[in-house]
């Protein structure tokens, strides 16, 4: 607990499992581009946080119900969002795509009729997804956790998923069997965030746009991004 002469400890939730943002290494410790943006921000604006990995909506959720600070975890800046988060400055560019397993015959999101799309609970690749059911007429199959969902679709259980273009092009190029339809032209666009909970810890949320602003600046923030995806890729 922090007193006027100590660091602001946060509690700050993630989603356990959302390469190249958010996953464990070798040795366990969380990595990727949200952890190593948020450790070096922490470092340069003096805050210590306690990193809480969880499901992706419990991750939000947990800021909305005042169980955690705030929350990093590839998360879209969306206009509904809004009216409950306060979001950082954009910190990368995302969009929503949908994939099939590899060897899939589904050409068309026609083909999705009469049959299951697995879906992230919480996620903008859900609603979107939702949003797109009737005139498809498609059933769906909900899953906390990324790495369960691919497998869902890679079995057969379920023939397609909607997600954020990025996260499915990592996954597919480190071994995951799927492929995306439409790598060219994502559904949405959209753009990653850290939040806290609308109109709290706004200390939190400055520290956080100032420290990016400076590794933006000095291209520490690239150096981060590059490191998990290399332009040759
Ligand atoms: N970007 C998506 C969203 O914000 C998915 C995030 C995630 O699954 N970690 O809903």
């Amino acid at each position: 607990t922090a007193t006027a002469d100590t660091t602001p400890n946060y509690v700050i939730t993630t989603d356990a499992t959302y390469p190249p943002f958010d996953f464990q290494d070798k040795n366990n410790q969380y990595v990727g581009i949200d952890q190593d943006i948020l450790k070096e921000i922490a470092k340069r604006e003096g805050f210590t946080y306690t990193l809480k990995p969880m499901s992706f909506n419990a991750a939000t959720q947990s800021v909305t119900s005042d169980q955690a600070d705030g929350v990093i975890a590839g998360m879209s800046i969306t206009d509904e969002r809004r009216q409950v988060f306060d979001f950082s400055t954009p910190y990368y560019k995302s969009g929503i795509a949908w994939a099939v397993s590899k060897d899939s015959k589904v050409k068309s999101l026609d083909d999705l009729r009469g049959k299951t799309v697995a879906i992230k609970t919480g996620t903008s690749g859900a609603n979107y997804a939702l949003s797109v059911q009737k005139k498809y007429g498609f059933k769906v199959t909900y899953f906390n956790d990324s790495e369960t969902l691919y497998r869902d679709v890679i079995n057969g259980n379920s023939v397609a998923t909607f997600g954020d273009l990025p996260v499915l092009q990592y996954s597919i190029k480190n071994g995951t069997q799927l492929k995306v339809m439409n790598p060219k032209d994502p559904f949405e666009a959209g753009e990653y965030g850290f939040a806290v909970k609308k109109g709290g810890n706004a200390k939190l949320l400055a520290s956080f746009n100032e420290g990016f602003a400076e590794i933006k600046k000095d291209g520490t923030y690239d150096k981060i991004v590059n490191k998990y995806l290399d332009a040759s890729a």
